[in-house]
């Protein structure tokens, strides 16, 4: 059998590599990194290393049969989240019957990339980092592209995207337990939040299509300091990359003659941004293609049917009149603790693959 290129040794691209390494494929994964969750290339974050919590609605059951890993060992249980929707304090206790989870990102033993990793190369994966794909043209057909929210393979394969930009501060803390704080303001119509796992912290503050002033990033500063004690010596203005979520018919499995994974493939939920449920699900999805396109196309249609309500639910977030959004974030957050424990996972149906794998 030919051996198969991946692009991208990121969540999405290692779940493919692994999945296909099992088929008895040879295997090589090119990354643009010295290594794996290693020094990062972000427009504003050029040789930083991004360590920091990703939290995500998880059925590690679920994406153990479906994806044939177990990430429970660097999945940290999440039991609730501050959040300070339009300055209001509530404290969310998840429903029992929906389990959030933190992985850390980056280069530590405790991080998903590192797992994943190893996984790779104990099933024969081979690596060659520091190799950053420019030619795209002269990638075997059935390549694996699976290059997160990098410009690169969006600009040159034509994929739709908005351009996500923010301010981002990394640290550390002694404080091991999970936590995770989430704001909604008038700044932006996205969100802020900050996470801590395994001792590693950061927080985000972002915004899709459009840069924010610095005093946006001061008053989210100014919030976290005042609200919770939590400061960083340094904060990064970004450009983050390209976030497939500029139109409803965004997620595509094929481009030219290569096949999609993770957020270049818009197997992400266009509301929340939340990517690494998706990107587990379709780097499965991805080596599917590899011995079946057909089948993984079925497959990958099934896993992102509610891309499109998504699509339009994130596109009332940003656009309907701020009184009426306040009163209904504020509503249902009141409401969630109620309203949780009857809808349950269909809360996150959002999310490519939940609650459909
Ligand atoms: C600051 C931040 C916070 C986030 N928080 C959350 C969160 O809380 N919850 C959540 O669910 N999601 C979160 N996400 C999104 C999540 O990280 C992504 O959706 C997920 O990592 C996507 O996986 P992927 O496989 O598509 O890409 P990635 O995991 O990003 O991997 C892409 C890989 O491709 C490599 N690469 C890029 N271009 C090239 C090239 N030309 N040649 C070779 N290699 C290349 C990159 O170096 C990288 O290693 C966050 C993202 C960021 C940036």
């Amino acid at each position: 059998m030919k051996e198969v290129t991946v692009v991208g040794a990121g969540i999405s691209g290692m779940v493919a590599a692994i999945n296909l390494a099992r088929e008895g494929r040879r295997v090589i994964v090119r990354e643009r990194r010295k290594s794996v969750g290693g020094e990062t290339g972000i427009k504003g974050l050029e040789g930083k290393v991004i360590k920091i919590g990703d939290g995500t609605p998880l059925n590690l059951e679920r994406i153990k049969s479906y994806t044939g890993i177990d990430i429970s060992s660097v999945a940290v249980p999440l039991v609730s989240a501050t959040t300070y929707a339009y300055r209001e304090k509530s404290e969310i206790e998840f429903v029992p019957n929906v389990k959030a989870y933190l992985v850390e990102r980056g280069p530590r033993k405790t991080s998903l990339d590192v797992f994943l990793y190893e996984k790779a190369v104990s099933e024969g994966v081979r690596f060659s980092f520091e190799d950053t794909v420019r030619d795209f043209e002269n990638l075997p057909a059935d390549t694996i592209i699976a290059t997160g929210l990098f410009n690169d393979a969006f600009k040159e394969l034509g994929v739709p995207n908005m351009q996500v930009f923010g301010y981002l501060a990394m640290g550390e803390t002694e404080d091991k337990n999970p936590k995770v704080i989430i704001y909604l303001d008038e700044y932006t119509r996205d969100y802020a939040f900050y996470s801590q796992v395994n001792g590693a912290r950061g927080a985000c503050l972002f915004s899709r299509g459009k840069p924010l002033d610095t005093s946006v990033k001061e008053r989210f500063q100014r919030q976290l300091s005042e609200n919770d004690g939590i400061e960083f010596d340094e904060w990064n203005a970004v450009n983050i990359g390209a976030l497939p979520v500029q139109s409803a018919r965004n997620p595509r499995l094929f481009a030219r003659n290569f096949i999609l994974a993770g957020t270049l493939s818009g197997t992400i939920d266009p509301m929340m941004l939340f990517g690494v449920h998706g990107a587990l699900v379709s780097g499965k999805i991805a080596a599917m293609a590899v011995g079946d396109h057909y089948k993984a196309l079925e497959e990958f249609r099934r896993v992102n049917a509610n891309f499109p309500a998504g699509f339009i639910f994130s596109w009332m977030f940003r656009n309907i009149p701020l009184p009426i959004l306040k009163y209904s974030v504020r509503g249902g957050i009141k409401a969630y603790p109620f309203l949780g424990r009857i809808i349950g996972k269909r809360l996150f149906y959002l999310l490519p693959g939940f609650g459909r794998i």
